[in-house]
């Protein structure tokens, strides 16, 4: 047996060298004579994995001072609900932009806790593009705007936020978190699942704005608060210590291979190898999304006929390019290509593809 090239979405492959340190530390972690798992998270130890953990964070992804970040639990999607708590009292408004599968998960879990405004949204473009900014809606005096600026599903990406002046803007970055530099003083809020850029499910990365952790439009209890946990440095509660100690591994991964910038360069070169080999198959394979708005992280793409849909995933499988199966609401195949899919991976799936393509004709 070998490890194959894993294309999967979420959650997804993990640098080998995190893998086999994980292993090797595993029944003995650093001098406790014991494994990661089975310490107390208020021992010397944890609390230094955790400093260190919020610290490598802070310096990668250039969190400025006026930042909290916090650790937590839920995945996303309890913070598609916990976010308008956070935020907003039950009659304030909150705008959204929906750009497809999560965004559109984003506004039904916020819509009984706040007044839920979509400023625009890409679903009958079936969420091949972003809408630009001069159709938005925005609502004056909302509380947040929230934006999904990778759609892991339908494969769409933008960049930066256009300018929308004081609202905070909310980002869900679970699917493009560190692959690319991103100017966080423009977000009042970032957050991120880690199964699928950062490490293992269970952890849950959020970047918050001071003024916005001081904010409190509505009672809540204490462990749904975002403030009670930035004042225990995010050790409310038990974490889940092992997803702890292997985003710290990641994040050490990240340094050694010289940060975001080169995480981002690496991430351009895999998809202009894997878009390039899309566009130039005459219509054996087809990407649908705006060329402006294409991902770097995700790819979808259908064949010219879905007939052969089954063969291409029991041959890719066969040889060692794992879960290309695509969503159910796109179709096709999907191949996510997140920071540990190396360029070898890629240029195996590109040459498989054509292989493919000459053998079916
Ligand atoms: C995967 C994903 C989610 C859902 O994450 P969970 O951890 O399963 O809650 C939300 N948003 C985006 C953009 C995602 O890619």
């Amino acid at each position: 047996m070998s490890r194959g090239y894993n294309f999967s979405a979420g959650p997804s492959m993990l640098p080998e060298p995190v893998l086999r340190r994980a292993q090797e530390e595993l029944l003995e972690w650093g001098g406790e004579r014991a494994s990661v798992l089975e310490v107390s998270h208020r021992g010397k130890a944890f609390v230094a994995l955790n400093d260190k953990l919020e610290a490598d964070l802070r310096r990668l992804l250039g969190v400025p001072s006026n930042y909290a970040v916090l650790f937590l639990q839920g995945g996303a999607t309890q913070h598609f609900a916990q976010i308008p708590m956070n935020l907003a009292g039950p009659d304030d408004s909150a705008d959204y932009l929906v750009t497809g599968h999560w965004s559109t998960k984003a506004v039904a879990e916020a819509k009984t806790l706040v007044k839920t405004h979509v400023v625009a949204t890409g679903e009958a473009g079936k969420f091949t593009s972003v809408p630009e900014r001069a159709q938005w809606q925005l609502t004056p005096g909302a509380a947040y705007l929230h934006v999904t600026p990778n759609e892991t599903i339908q494969g769409v990406e933008f960049e930066e936020v256009p300018d929308v002046g004081d609202v905070p803007v909310v980002a869900d970055m679970s699917s493009n978190i560190l692959s690319r530099p991103v100017d966080v003083s423009r977000y009042g809020i970032i957050y991120a699942g880690a199964q699928k850029n950062m490490g293992a499910a269970g952890l849950t990365l959020l970047v918050i704005r001071d003024d916005l952790l001081a904010h409190k439009p509505r009672p809540l209890p204490n462990i749904l608060t975002y403030a009670a946990h930035a004042k225990e440095k995010s050790l409310l509660n038990t974490p889940p210590a092992f997803a702890f100690y292997l985003t710290a591994l990641v994040l050490e991964w990240i340094d050694a291979q010289g940060g975001l910038a080169e995480m981002a360069r690496r991430n351009r070169a895999k998809t202009d190898m894997l878009y390039a080999a899309i566009d130039g198959s005459n219509g054996y394979y087809r990407n649908p999304v705006d060329p402006r708005y294409r991902s770097r992280m995700n790819v979808p793409f259908t064949l010219h006929d879905a007939a052969l849909d089954e063969a291409f995933l029991s041959e890719s499988k066969a040889a060692g390019l794992l879960t290309l199966k695509g969503h159910k609401a796109v179709g096709g195949m999907r191949a996510s290509i997140y920071n540990a899919m190396p360029l070898e991976g890629v240029r195996a799936l590109v040459d498989f593809m054509g292989d493919f393509a000459r053998r079916h004709g």
